[in-house]
Formats: structure tokens, sequence, C-alpha cells
């Protein structure tokens, strides 16, 4: 069975003459896993097909937006009829009120919401809007979440906990991270020394933090975190944009009932096209312009196409009421596939399901936050990858990501990649 990547190897050194790094985000480069990325040519269902004729089982969906998989038959349908009456209109449309109202239906303490075109855009602005709610300059996020790539949240821990942050890229001004403290996942303690720290006005959190393989918050601390916010004066953000509409209808709010002062949605809510939000306590979305002070605007914001695409996706899943009892049973599946293959020749693998995500650490440690994911063994992820992707399985090409099952997926084909597993296990252990 070969796998060749000839016209991926030609694209890609085409692409690098053009495009910075030859791709548009950064982890599509493949760099932490090795080898170099297949180029798409197309996806269907569950499957992805590259330029060099291999077919994939995608277990990234597009990082996630792809809840009914690739090209499913009833978006792309409404895409193009919606596409057929105009691209863009920068004006309003009822079609945006239509999935305002799903989206508030579907959230408790979701009152209001912007539309916005990526996950970036929807937390820059609800910090903005938090900002101005509380009147306090520095917020707090946890090392290990991911929030888009904003200067704000670009931030990581320093030495030691409860500090301010340093700028976690280039070009981040030192000045800016110093209103951002890094706390723990899953520790309350180092929360509450940030709070003695900063004058904090904000403070947002993955309530299911899947940008550092899947790592969920514990209950009691969520709940502690949502009291030491009121307390405190502080605007509390849970960032859904990976786990809304794809761990369960209400997100994380399914777990804990928590209702949160704003929330951020994105992925799921574009169904596979460019749609954001953010959204929640009138009381706070109406600081926004025009209504209130604090500026947020789009060209493309709450496009047609987009939104209906969204639509769609959101009909679906409320049609469905088993649908994330469903797939989790396939996650489940998957995960206590991989744990027996792993353990069947000597690897440990710690998995965790929640609705259709996954995720998997080797690490003989149950993982629960960013220090703990770090010391699992990042170097036999970057190798399983390989071997997986040879045998016809797409991972996420980073250890400290999560995996997606989607609706087109079914046991057998789920049973058919723990036997690539199995070997994969078994090539890497015999150094094959
Ligand atoms: C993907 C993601 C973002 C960023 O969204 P983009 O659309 O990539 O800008 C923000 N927060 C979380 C939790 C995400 O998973």
């Amino acid at each position: 069975m070969g796998h060749a990547l000839l016209h991926s190897i030609n694209d890609f050194n085409e692409a690098k003459q053009v495009i910075a790094g030859g791709v548009n985000s950064p982890v599509r480069a493949f760099k932490s896993v090795g080898g170099i990325p297949p180029f798409i040519y197309k996806g269907q269902g569950c499957l992805l097909h590259d330029v060099d004729g291999n077919v994939y089982v995608d277990f990234v969906q597009s990082w996630g937006p792809l809840l009914f998989g690739h090209a499913d038959a009833e978006i792309e349908e409404r895409v193009i009829q919606t596409l057929q009456r105009g691209f863009s209109f920068g004006a309003p449309t009822e079609l945006e009120t239509t999935l305002a109202k799903k989206l508030v239906l579907s959230y408790e303490g979701l009152e209001k919401v912007r539309l916005v075109s990526s996950g970036t855009e929807a937390t820059m602005s609800a910090i903005r809007l938090a900002r101005a709610f509380s009147g306090k300059d520095d917020i707090l996020k946890f090392e290990g979440c991911y929030h888009g790539h904003s200067d704000s949240l670009l931030v990581g821990a320093g030495s030691g906990c409860a500090t301010f942050g340093v700028p976690s890229s280039l070009g981040v001004p030192q000045d800016f991270s110093h209103h951002t403290l890094v706390a723990r996942y899953n520790d309350i303690e180092s929360v509450k020394a940030c709070f003695r720290q900063g004058n904090i006005g904000c403070v947002i959190i993955e309530p299911i933090a899947g940008n550092m393989g899947l790592v969920p918050a514990k209950l009691e601390f969520l709940q502690e975190l949502h009291t030491l916010c009121q307390q405190h004066h502080a605007v509390l953000i849970f960032d859904e944009v990976m786990s809304g509409f794809r761990v369960a209808a209400n997100g994380s709010q399914h777990y804990h009932h928590l209702v949160p002062d704003l929330v951020t949605f994105g992925k799921v809510i574009g169904g596979g096209l460019p749609l954001a939000c953010f959204g929640g306590r009138s009381e706070i979305m109406d600081l926004l312009a025009p209504a209130g002070g604090v500026y947020q605007a789009g060209t493309l914001s709450g496009n047609p196409v987009a939104v209906a695409a969204g639509i769609v996706a959101l009909e679906k899943i409320q049609r469905d009421p088993n649908l994330y009892d469903r797939l989790q049973v396939l996650a489940q599946r998957f995960c206590a596939g991989l744990e027996q293959a792993g353990e069947a020749h000597g690897f440990s693998v710690q998995t965790c399901v929640r609705g259709s995500m996954f995720g998997f650490f080797f690490s003989t440690q149950e993982v629960q936050n960013f220090e703990q994911a770090k010391q699992s063994d990042t170097g036999l992820y970057a190798a399983f990858h390989q071997k997986m992707l040879q045998k016809g399985v797409y991972l996420a090409p980073s250890a400290f990501e999560s995996g997606f099952i989607c609706t087109p997926m079914d046991p057998d084909i789920l049973d058919q990649c723990l036997q690539k597993a199995r070997e994969s296990f078994e090539e890497i252990r015999h150094g094959v």
C-alpha cells in the first residue's frame, strides 16, 4: 500500500514561494509531527481526498466546524440557494435574526448576540466589551486555553504561576501582556492569587478546553471560578468556540448549568463557513455601538451565505435530539479502542470524551492542565500521527489538539481506523 505525496510536496514548495510558510494557519504545516501536509483536493462525508489520490478518514473536520462531515447535502443546497441571491450586502438580512434566535434559545443567559467572521474576532470583541462593562483593564486567562490570536490573548504564563503574563508571540507589546494575568487550569488557588495581584475585570476560559488536547474543567473549579468572578465584579466569558454545539446543543452548560456573563461561539455555528459570534446579557451587549460606546464592526459580519450554512447546521442539530449521545458513543468506542491498542503494545493512553469531541495523550497520568499535557510523550504522538496518516487516518498534526467525530462516521469505519492504530503501535514498538 503506497502513500505517495509527490503532488503535495510540489504544491507545498510552490505555496512557500507566495504564502508565508506555505500555509495560512501555522499548524497546517505539520511542523510538530514532521512530514509534509497532504494538499487537499476534496472532502466528502468523513473522508478527505488529497491531490495525490490518497483518501483519509478525517478526525480533524476542519478543526471542529464539520459536525455533519464534509459537503453535507442539506447545507450545500441552502448555501447554493442563498448564494444565488447575492454573496454579501453589508446591510441587514432576515437570515441573521433567524440564526441569532436559534443561538439565544439554545444557551442559558444568552440574550443578545453579535455575529462576526472568526473566533478570534469574537473573543477579542468580547474582551473589549467586558473591559468597558467592568471599567477594569486587567484580564485573566488560563495556560493552555486558546482564544484566537489577538494581542491581549497571545500571552502565556511566565516562570512561576499567578504572575502577569509574557507575550507568547513576537510582536505583542510587553505592555499589553501586563494586562493579562495567567492562571493554571483547574487550580482555583492560582486564580485567587491572580485576583489578589491584578485589578481583574474579565476572566476568559474554555470551560471544556480543546486546545491543549481535550481537558475539561472540573465542576467544582468552574463553580468556584464563577463565584469569584461575581465577588470581584469581573465579567466571566466562556469561550465555547470549539465546545459550542460540539459537546452538546447547549455546549458546556450540559455539564454544569453555569451561566457566564458573555459567551463566544464559532466553528460549528458556521456549518464550515466563516462565522462566529459573541453574546450575553442585554445589559452588557447594549454597550456595543450603535446602541453604546464600544466600537466593533465587520464588512462581512453576518455574511448571508455563512449565516445560511449556520442556520441549517443548527436546524439539523435541533431536529435530532439523540445526535450528541450517538456521537459520544462513537467517540467512546474509538477512545476505548485506542487505549486497548496502545496498552497491547506497552503504550499508556489517556483518553477523554465530551460529546463528539475526544482527546488522547500518551501519558501515564490523567491530564488536568497544560503543564501535565506537556509532560505527555509528544515524540510518540508524532510517530503515531505519521503512521496513521500513511495508513489513511488523518489525525490532528499536533499532540495538543482535540479530535472530532462527525455524523457520517459509523462503528465500522472507526473499527477500521482502530485496526490501523494497532498496526501503527506494533510498527512503532518494533522500530519499523
Ligand atoms: C478555534 C478557536 C478560537 C479561534 O477561532 P478562529 O475562528 O480560528 O479565529 C477561539 N477560541 C477557541 C476555544 C477556539 O477553539
